[in-house]
């Protein structure tokens, strides 16, 4: 029977618990007196160590009253205590001195069971007297002072203040050493062992100079000794010492001799701190502050820190020589005030609009066409810095955020000088505009003859000659094509290109453009079109470069759509006080990696290299440039790869504005090669 087995077994484990606890304890039941006023208690059981720690013998069946009689007068709570332990459950500790056990006690009662008790105690008169011995020692280092001072010092007052100097130099981080006049240790506080390494005993009754000391230059010491001993001065000094693991330390000195009414010397206070930390945080700091000064000023492009409210917190040198202003005088300063920012038309841009207040409001302008991994940092558009001397010159740049604990605090704007960059530009594009007009002649001539040769006029071509002459005057106009580009951005880029306002019916460019574009590509495919309200009214733009836009723009979803089944949704309308122009493809769509890239010169993704050969890489940079930065208006797209892309175009609501220039814009189709 495993039942038996086990309550036997723990019966024998409790019992031989109980009898060989170090600890007394009793159980007893509470006796209540005719009105039911619990007035003593009986010993039911005791343990072993009862009779060792009280030296009551005898105690079960008795009662209290019987065993210890004065209990009553002695200890007037004690039988009241048990009884409200027992009669309410709730436990008590209390200690107390019995004097017929002639020691101290500590009491733990419980309750088990309603009007029986059950009492752990320890006896703790060993205690209780060391207690004693420190409470005498301490008075009697106060009779001690007292003479000393020869003052009336209050013994509460006193008591406090010895409790304080304890508790503080006890718990002070500095190592405290008090010595007699010929410097021999009378006391230390555990500071002093921890950072020293010695013990107690080592350091008492000794010279400290011979365990963790001297060190330094003797004339240290001299002038040490000669402060405190002859002067009777306080000592202030800086030092190395040895731990008694042999590291070294730097420490601060300082020893205050306490002088009696004579004016001789009773003791030495030294304290002394380990500043070998503080010293190597700073030489750590000023390290990591030249190192910080060293990356600033190696970065090459102007740099301006501000906080929240664009003042602005750091510059580096670059800043200073492109700006003309000291680091010294830009600091503290509103960065609107310092960098004032000019658009190309010579227009101040307020702070509200600049992009680093926009950084540091959260609104992250331009970011959808960054890649993803650069989300933080956001470019500012071209445009120019105006100087301390009130000059300018051309600018690019990028602001980034600083988060701390997720909120924007402050933002970095870096900025660069591409006043070269601008010349080289120029060049370039006057030579681009230069050599297009050289080449545009030839493939003009090729044109002609080959019209010529297909009309007949000079004799009928056979069917192979024929097609031969088709495949020369295609790709005639596709060189065409791209040397019209070519000339196209070349205006672009040198802002010579003019505006001619008339009145536009967007609906009719985008039917001519499918039209055209569906014998061009001499396929067809599903156009779905929605035109938003107050769209069918002509507005106000330039008909060549509307065209220009629509027509890449569709013209993409044309060439990266699938060959069969192109489904092309084409949606214009007004939204936000803009005009805005959508074309969505089920198509190849852009890889995340290429799309920060789309609207680069030149750039073609590969899936589109392969889609579709023929392409140039120029018509969205083209557009982005004549919408963007010629009539302020944006684009942007949104693709994921294989699953198609929807191409944006917002313009201002009102149409283009009408600009004087040297030349206009050429509408460019692209001819197709067989696929
Ligand atoms: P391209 O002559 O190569 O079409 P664009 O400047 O018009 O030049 O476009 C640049 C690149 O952007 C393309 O080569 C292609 O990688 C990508 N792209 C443009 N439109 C689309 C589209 N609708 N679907 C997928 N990729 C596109």
């Amino acid at each position: 029977m495993p039942k038996k087995a086990d309550r036997i077994d723990s019966q024998a484990l409790y019992k031989s618990l109980f009898d060989n606890m170090l600890d007394g304890l009793a159980f007893g039941e509470i006796v209540f007196d005719a009105q039911g006023s619990p007035i003593d208690y009986i010993y039911l059981k005791v343990n072993k160590n009862f009779q060792a720690l009280t030296g009551l013998k005898n105690v079960v069946g008795k009662k209290v009253t019987k065993v210890i009689p004065e209990i009553a007068t002695t200890n007037p709570d004690w039988i009241p205590a048990h009884a409200r332990v027992a009669m309410t459950g709730k436990p008590e500790r209390f200690e107390a001195y019995v004097k017929q056990a002639s020691g101290w006690f500590l009491l733990s009662l419980y309750s088990t069971e309603k009007n029986f008790f059950v009492s752990v105690f320890q006896n703790i008169t060993a205690q209780k007297q060391i207690e004693k011995n420190l409470e005498n020692a301490k008075i009697a280092a106060q009779n001690v002072l007292a003479d000393l001072s020869g003052e009336e010092l209050k013994y509460e007052g006193l008591t406090k203040d010895l409790e304080k100097f304890k508790l503080a130099t006890d718990n002070a981080s500095d190592q405290i050493v008090i010595t007699d006049p010929e410097g021999i240790t009378l006391y230390i506080n555990p500071a002093t062992e921890r950072l020293t390494g010695y013990e107690t005993k080592e350091i008492m009754g000794k010279k400290v100079g011979t365990l963790w000391g001297s060190l330094m230059p003797k004339e240290f010491y001299q002038d040490m000794w000669k402060t405190i001993k002859t002067d009777k001065r306080i000592f202030i000094g800086e030092l190395r010492n040895r731990r008694k693991n042999g590291e070294l330390y730097d420490a601060e000195l300082r020893i205050s001799p306490v002088l009696d009414k004579k004016n001789n010397v009773l003791f030495f206070v030294g304290i002394e701190r380990d500043v070998s930390v503080e010293k190597r945080l700073v030489k750590e700091k000023d390290e990591a502050l030249a190192k910080d000064d060293a990356i600033l000023s190696s970065i090459g492009d102007g740099l301006v820190v501000t906080d929240r409210d664009g003042k602005i917190i750091l510059v580096n040198q670059v800043f200073e020589s492109l700006m003309g202003w000291k680091k010294t005088d830009a600091i503290g300063r509103l960065f609107t005030d310092v960098i004032p920012r000019q658009d190309e038309n010579g227009h101040i841009i307020p702070w509200s609009e600049r992009v680093l207040q926009q950084v540091i409001q959260g609104k992250l302008a331009l970011i959808s066409t960054l890649p993803a991994d650069d989300k933080r940092i956001v470019t500012i558009p071209t445009s120019y810095f105006i100087r301390k001397d009130g000059t300018k010159f051309p600018v690019t740049g990028v602001v980034s955020p600083i988060y701390l604990n997720e909120k924007i605090i402050g933002a970095i704007e870096l900025f660069r000088d591409i006043t070269k960059e601008q010349a080289i530009d120029r060049a370039k594009n006057e030579f681009v505009s230069l050599a297009s007009h050289q080449l545009r002649t030839p493939p003009s001539i090729i044109g002609w003859y080959t019209e010529t040769l297909k009309s007949g006029d000079l004799g009928q071509m056979n069917k192979r000659q024929n097609e031969y002459l088709d495949e020369i005057y295609k790709a005639n106009e596709r060189m065409i094509a791209t040397i019209n580009s070519l000339l196209n951005i070349s205006r672009i880029e040198m802002g010579t290109f003019a505006v001619s306002i008339q009145k536009v019916d967007i609906k009719s460019v985008i039917e001519e453009t499918i039209k055209e574009l569906t014998s061009r590509f001499k396929r067809t495919a599903e156009w779905t079109k929605e035109y938003g309200p107050g769209v069918d009214q002509p507005i106000n733009a330039d008909p060549n470069i509307m065209h220009i836009i629509i027509d890449n723009l569709l013209s993409n979803a044309f060439k990266y759509g699938p060959p069969e089944n192109t489904k092309i949704e084409v949606t214009v309308k007004f939204e936000n006080n803009s005009l805005l122009v959508s074309v969505k493809d089920n198509g190849i769509g852009i890889a995340p990696k290429d799309q920060g890239r789309v609207f680069e010169k030149l750039f073609r993704a590969d899936n589109a290299v392969s889609a579709n050969p023929d392409g140039t890489g120029l018509g969205l940079y083209m557009v982005k440039k004549i919408v963007v930065d010629g009539l302020g208006g944006k684009i942007w797209f949104d693709s994921k790869e294989n699953e198609g892309a929807t191409f944006c175009v917002s313009l201002p609501a009102e149409g283009m504005k009408e600009k004087p220039g040297m030349t206009t814009l050429t509408r460019v189709q692209y001819y197709q090669s067989e696929l």
